[in-house]
């Protein structure tokens, strides 16, 4: 099922994000952490890729294992930045083979060793390149792509950014998700931006539950993520005790989504990164407005 007929503009709607295992050791208790939340029956489930790493190759495995085995429609992210065509061209053909129709398209991170390296000679530059790879490869395939309320930290200004976007939208993204945010403001303005930009496709809000302190700083330095004071607060108040900031964190993140939905967005992808649990209680939360 591709994701851009689940988008339901009607009720809401969530989405899970997961990742690989890192290594082959502990690939079967990612497997049943990932199977766990697939049991909940979200829209779609995203399975993320180790950019340049050795857990690629679990990335499809993870996507088809959910998809066939609990019919979860699944979204397999790739990146692009430290490969070459030969290597992506190979992914996309196992992408291909394996049934999977959606594809996140990524640049990925520039390793900390390539930066400010001469870029002109590398077979990809931006996630642009891959999207049009991808199109060429099956115009049927549904494609996402990655989008920034707060800016992409390398993005000079929101204009540049969003100048960008629009480029890799119109090269065929289906759809789009973002960066996490932790102030909804700063997700209605991107909206009203990149419309009037002209980009029409369906945006996804990503959200992160923050369930940890140690989480913060990593958000932070991932996103550069404005820190509202209501969530520094809370922080502050739970970051040392880790059942309280568990609650809090979640709580959180199920009253950004209410506060979503009030406001007519009704497909949210939440982060929830392989913690069934997590995944479990901001459904059970918000059970009455999914109908679950
Ligand atoms: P791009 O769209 O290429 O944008 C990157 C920067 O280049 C931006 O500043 C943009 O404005 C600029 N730019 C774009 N096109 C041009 C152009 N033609 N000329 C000049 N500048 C340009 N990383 C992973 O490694 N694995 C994952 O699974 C993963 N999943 C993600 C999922 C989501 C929803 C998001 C938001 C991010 C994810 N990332 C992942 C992180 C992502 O790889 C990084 O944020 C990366 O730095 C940028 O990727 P991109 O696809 O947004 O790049």
């Amino acid at each position: 099922m591709k994701i851009i007929d689940l988008i339901t503009k009607s009720t809401l709607s969530l989405s899970f994000e997961v990742f690989p295992p890192k290594t082959e050791t502990s690939f079967e208790s990612v497997k049943a952490a990932t199977e766990e939340i697939a049991k909940l029956r979200p829209a779609f489930m995203s399975v993320t890729y180790g950019a340049g790493g050795g857990t690629s190759k679990y990335t499809l495995d993870i996507a088809k294992n959910i998809k066939e085995l609990y019919g979860v429609p699944t979204l397999g992210h790739l990146t692009c930045v430290s490969s070459d065509k030969e290597t992506v061209r190979q992914k996309i053909e196992e992408i291909k083979a394996s049934g999977i129709e959606n594809v996140m398209a990524l640049r990925g991170d520039i390793p900390g060793e390539l930066e400010g390296a001469d870029r002109s000679k590398w077979d990809y530059r931006h996630a642009i390149d891959l999207v049009l790879e991808l199109k060429a490869a099956n115009p049927d395939f549904c494609i996402g792509g990655a989008c920034y309320p707060e800016i992409h930290p390398e993005s000079a200004n929101q204009k540049e950014d969003i100048k960008y976007l629009k480029e890799k939208v119109d090269a065929g993204c289906d759809f789009l998700t973002t960066q996490m945010f932790f102030d909804n403001n700063l997700l209605y303005n991107f909206l009203y931006k990149i419309r009037e930009a002209g980009i029409t496709v369906p945006v996804i809000p990503g959200i992160m539950p923050i369930t940890n302190a140690n989480q913060v700083a990593r958000a932070i330095k991932l996103s550069g993520s404005f820190m509202p004071q209501r969530f520094k607060s809370l922080v502050d108040k739970f970051g040392s005790d880790p059942l309280a900031m568990k609650q809090a964190g979640i709580a959180y993140a199920t009253d950004q989504i209410i506060d979503l939905y009030a406001n007519g967005i009704t497909d949210v992808h939440v982060y929830s990164m392989n913690k069934p649990d997590v995944a479990e209680k901001i459904q059970s939360n918000l059970c009455d407005m999914l109908g679950k």
